[in-house]
């Protein structure tokens, strides 16, 4: 999650309010609510979702790591740990590369 969803409750109405909480509703199913109706129709469990977007924030900033195997090749395969593209690196490489297909960064590390 890397967006605030829209409270569901308003969203009935036709309106299109951030939504706080991922909260079980005194109707029974989870819904998202907006702080408003999170106060009137919200009750345990609840998640704030700030929270977790946070959380997805924070991970798509890090840029993997793909450790090299150890061949007596000249080169090596190293696939995209976000797409799955495939690139070739010389088997010490030991650098941070740009993915040509997704534009996502990540690093290669030598076993050498
Ligand atoms: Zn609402
Ligand atoms: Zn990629």
């Amino acid at each position: 999650m890397e967006k605030l969803p829209n409270c569901d409750v308003c969203k009935q109405s036709g309106r299109d309010r951030p939504a706080k909480y991922d909260s079980k509703t005194q109707f029974g199913p989870h819904a998202y609510l907006c702080e408003e109706h999170y106060q009137s129709l919200g009750c345990e469990p609840t998640t704030q979702l700030e929270e977790r977007v946070k959380i997805a924030a924070a991970k798509t900033d890090q840029i993997p790591v793909v450790h090299l195997p150890l061949t007596l090749d000249d080169i090596v395969d190293v696939e995209c740990p976000r797409c799955g593209e495939t690139r070739t690196v010389e088997p010490d490489a030991n650098y941070t590369v740009e993915c040509e297909s997704c534009g996502n960064k990540f690093r290669v590390v030598s076993a050498i």
